[in-house]
């Protein structure tokens, strides 16, 4: 039986070593058939992505149902958080929201056998590796602040969402003028 509105609510910094999404299995481990909920929340260190590195903006929160079930425990459910992304258009940073779906299954190493899942050892399964890997895969490759960012001008490089330029009329006009004097040589 799910136990309703149990909270394990694990956010703690200890000796600069940061706990992370971990679920506490003890009592869980030992009751085939039960199931057990979890709401936790962690600060994560930044992720380091394809060589880049993104700050999450708060903490990453997770809302998670553990069953035991077949001597594999699963754990499924939502995580979610904020990461500091950097504008592919105008350049400046912005808070992405993150939403992942959880589906795992993971078994102690006794059982692990020919299965190939994830282990866990003693009281907890931590998913942070699961967590961070899914966060990987929802990075979007070219961030926009907005659908609509006017990103920077190519000739002056000022941020054409918060000031406008003179680069695209002197551009035009430039066009302009070279025609002008295409239409005068065809005249003579
Ligand atoms: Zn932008
Ligand atoms: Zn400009």
């Amino acid at each position: 039986m799910t136990k309703p509105n149990l909270l394990n609510i694990i956010l703690c910094v200890e000796f600069g070593v940061i706990k992370m999404l971990q679920l506490d299995v003890a009592r869980l481990k030992r009751s085939p058939g039960d199931s057990e909920s979890y709401e936790l929340a962690a600060e994560m260190p930044p992720l380091i992505f394809s060589g880049e590195e993104f700050t999450f903006a708060g903490p990453v929160k997770a809302s998670v149902v553990a069953e035991n079930k077949d001597k594999v425990i699963t754990a499924e459910g939502k995580v979610c958080g904020e990461l500091i992304l950097r504008c592919s258009r105008c350049l400046k940073p912005f808070n992405y929201d993150f939403e992942i779906v959880l589906d795992e299954k993971y078994v102690s190493p006794k059982e692990a056998g020919e299965a190939d899942l994830p282990t866990f050892a003693g009281e907890f399964i931590d998913i942070t590796p699961e967590v961070i890997n899914s966060i990987c895969l929802v990075l979007p490759m070219k961030a926009v602040c907005r659908d609509d960012c006017a990103g920077l001008c190519p000739e002056c490089g000022c941020n054409l969402n918060e000031s406008s330029c003179q680069c695209v009329l002197e551009d035009i006009d430039s066009r302009l003028s070279i025609l002008k004097e295409l239409l005068e040589k065809n005249d003579k």
